[in-house]
């Protein structure tokens, strides 16, 4: 095994057992049911998780599957999508859900490239069914995924960090494991709480002896 996939794959398991004492618990976390894992994705659109899982639990038990929710009135839904300010996003919810009943048969396809064609499941929603639903690796890339790989590796990338090749690219290599289900929600977590946007815990961060950014920060 080479040097590099050698630290990959070390910096995923200590990410995992570090998510595994360290991380959060949300109901959409406990599925595999892409309908589920769609409609929150939908909800946490720059909406704080904990905001929103008393509203997708009841909204699970409102509209259980693509049927139910391709039956839905838009003033139901966007009672939901009001109250976690996501306002003009109700119709995502049932677009996507016709969308999938017309041309997948009410079935979820495990492609990404396929998913990312239903209406509001943009290029990481897509991924992140693949990953959760169907433990297919994505190239799946969020700000915080991002920030995290391009300092991780010393990527160099600037700007719109998350559309660069180098860092989608990083993301295929890093997330392209047997638990990649369970490494998406390592880093989910591990970006919220030590590698994030601004204070970062580098002190204490469990990877930073790994860490290219902290490393060349400690011998510049
Ligand atoms: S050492 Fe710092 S920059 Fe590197 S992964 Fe940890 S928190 Fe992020």
């Amino acid at each position: 095994m080479s040097e590099c996939k050698d630290k990959i794959n070390t910096i995923r398991k200590k990410l995992i057992n570090w998510y595994k004492k360290n991380g959060r618990d949300f109901p959409w976390r406990h599925t595999s049911d892409s309908y589920k894992i769609m409609i929150a994705e939908f909800m946490l659109h720059r909406t704080r998780a904990e905001q929103v899982v008393p509203v997708y639990n009841d909204f699970i038990q409102r509209f259980p599957n693509v049927f139910a929710l391709s039956k839905a009135k838009t003033e139901e839904i966007q009672k939901y999508t009001e109250t976690l300010g996501l306002h003009w996003r109700y119709k995502h919810f049932i677009e996507s859900a016709t969308y999938i009943l017309e041309n997948f048969n009410g079935n979820f396809p495990d492609d990404y490239r396929l998913l990312s064609t239903i209406p509001g499941i943009g290029e990481y929603i897509s991924c992140a069914i693949s990953i959760i639903s169907y433990k297919k690796p994505a190239p799946v890339v969020d700000s915080n995924i991002a920030r995290f790989l391009n300092r991780f590796f010393n990527l160099g990338a600037n700007g719109e960090i998350r559309r660069k090749k180098l860092i989608v690219k990083k993301s295929e290599e890093f997330f392209n494991t047997r638990n990649c289900d369970e490494l998406l929600f390592s880093t989910i977590d591990f970006c919220a709480f030590i590698c994030k946007p601004g204070k970062l815990l580098c002190e204490e961060c469990i990877l930073n002896i790994f860490c290219e950014y902290y490393l060349l920060k400690a011998n510049p």
